[in-house]
């Protein structure tokens, strides 16, 4: 729709049906109302949506999604929009369904240790509520104080202490999702196991493409009763990459393990005063949890491990408040990023941990090529970077070199045998990326599996799985000597 008169045509009559099954204040479309939603946590590219709905209830999401499909209108869902790939990123002719307003806890079982929430409820909120019973929910995204539980089922979210309580499909019981036909399905079951096709693990981390969750309910954990977490440095990066490997041959789970680069900590520790190391090469956060005889054993076992890994200095955690200073710099790394980089680009991919040392290392040589910086700060247990470019975006081309900075690091970690959804999706960020990934077959059979659930096409469109003739035009562009790089896709 190229035309403004279509365009605003189309919006007053989209708007008027929407007006019908949702109170006047829950449908916004004047562009000032808007703009607040054009984009995610991937503020580089934007879109103003066409219409944004704030159903509070799951009736109205099902009338909202009813509207949309008579009409044939492209729904993106939207959570906080923490999202860093672009996955609630709007669509020009498309409404936003914002689970804003669907913000309840609908029921906390302390003797089940499960909650049942609604999808706009934030992480933190989750744990805040289930403190009461001594239980929390473990999955902690650093973005946990804002984002939501409908988004990290989306996007099968992490955090730090994913490494040993799981990522979100292992914390997840049950979802109820409203599908764009109308129905609503319940995927999964308060019990640990449920009859037929394990559907649950298909839809987490399907990115709003198959259906809208309306409710959740979460494992919950004990509260552990004491947690330390030990900061070692080093002086080489690679030696803090043996030492991962290292902690985890010897049989130890750590609560976290997250390594922070020179440039993170040096980065960080002026903003947060966390008390890092800021000579170290590399220093790596890893915290143990349980009783406090578990603790201590842990902590002796982790700190021999790391010395013969070649550490250069140990520090312990001799309290709780330094636990959390010691966090802290880790939990605020992104913010601290603006502190020395009018803009940065979060990468996000993972691999293997045996080949941390190798892309550490391919990422240093890329940023010498690129003449850009990057700072790395990750989830180094769980093999999962977020090498996090620095550029200004006024200097012309710097945003495009930024970009195909982060294209190469997501090539490398498919060439050492990881992925590039790694735990923040693949959105419209890392859409060209997946034609490196997957063959034809293989995102011919990711869009099966969305005709499945949505055969209209409407939900959240054009993100995610790029289309086969997308695939080929990138592959085209990235011909180099005069050599396809994906020749397979030369029929397409
Ligand atoms: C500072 C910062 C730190 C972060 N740290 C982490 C981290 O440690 N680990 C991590 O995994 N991520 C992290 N993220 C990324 C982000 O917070 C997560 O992806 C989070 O799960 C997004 O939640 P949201 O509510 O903001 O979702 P949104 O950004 O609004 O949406 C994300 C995706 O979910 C879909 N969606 C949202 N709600 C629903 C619903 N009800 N039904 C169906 N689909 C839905 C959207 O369409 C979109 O595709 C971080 C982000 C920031 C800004």
């Amino acid at each position: 729709m190229n035309n403004v008169a279509e365009m605003g045509a189309r919006r007053a009559q989209v708007a008027a049906a929407l007006q019908q099954v949702l109170p006047a204040r829950a449908v916004l479309s004047a562009p000032e109302d808007t703009r607040p939603y054009e984009c995610d946590g991937l503020a580089a590219y934007r879109q103003l949506p066409m219409i944004v709905v704030l159903p509070d209830s799951e009736a109205q999401v099902l009338a909202v999604l009813k509207v949309c499909r008579e009409l044939g209108v492209p729904v993106v869902p939207r959570g906080a929009g923490t999202g860093l790939s672009g996955g609630a990123m709007p669509i020009a002719a498309g409404v936003v369904l914002s689970t804003a307003r669907l913000n309840r806890i609908v029921r906390m079982d302390a003797y089940a240790r499960t909650a049942v929430v609604q999808p706009g409820v934030r992480n933190l909120a989750i744990s805040e509520a289930a403190a009461a019973h001594g239980l929390y929910y473990a999955p902690d995204p650093s973005s946990q104080i804002a984002c939501t539980i409908g988004g990290n089922v989306a996007e099968n979210s992490g955090g730090v202490h994913c490494l040993k309580y799981g990522l979100t499909v292992h914390n997840v019981l049950r979802v109820r999702v409203a599908t764009i036909d109308g129905e609503l399905v319940e995927l999964g079951g308060e019990a640990l196991d449920a009859p037929g096709l394990d559907l649950l693990s298909v839809f987490i981390g399907s990115e709003g493409m198959l259906g809208i969750v309306t409710e959740v309910t979460v494992k919950l954990v004990p509260k552990p009763a004491v947690a330390r977490v030990i900061m070692a440095s080093f002086d080489e990066v690679l030696k803090s990459c043996h030492a991962v490997a290292a902690l985890i041959a010897a049989g130890i789970i750590p609560a976290g393990l997250e390594m922070m680069d020179q440039t993170s900590s040096r980065m960080v520790e002026p903003f947060v005063k966390a008390g890092y190391d800021t000579e170290a090469a590399a220093i790596l956060l890893c915290e143990a949890d349980g009783t406090e005889e578990e603790v201590e054993e842990d902590i002796a076992r982790m700190t021999a491990v790391l010395n013969t890994a070649g550490a250069i200095a140990i520090a312990v955690s001799r309290s709780e408040a330094e636990r959390l200073k010691f966090w802290s710099g880790r939990k605020n790394a992104f913010p601290a990023a603006g502190r020395i980089s009018p803009d940065y680009y979060c990468m996000d991919g993972t691999i293997p941990r045996k080949r941390l040392g190798q892309v550490l290392a391919g990422i240093a040589a890329m940023e010498a090529r690129y003449g850009l910086r990057c700072a790395n700060v990750f989830h180094a247990g769980d093999g999962n970077l977020h090498p996090l470019i620095l550029f200004n975006a006024n200097i012309p081309d710097e945003f495009h070199r930024a970009e195909a900075f982060g294209a190469e690091i997501l090539a490398l970690c498919v060439e050492v045998g990881g992925t590039i959804t790694g735990e923040h999706g693949v959105g419209i960020e890392k859409i060209d990326s997946m034609c490196v990934q997957f063959a034809p077959a293989e995102l011919e059979a990711f869009f099966s599996v969305k005709r499945g659930f949505d055969p209209h096409g409407l939900l959240n469109p054009d993100k995610a799985i790029p289309t086969l003739h997308r695939c080929a035009e990138f592959g085209k562009l990235r011909v180099s000597g005069g050599a396809l790089p994906f020749p397979h896709l030369e029929r397409f």
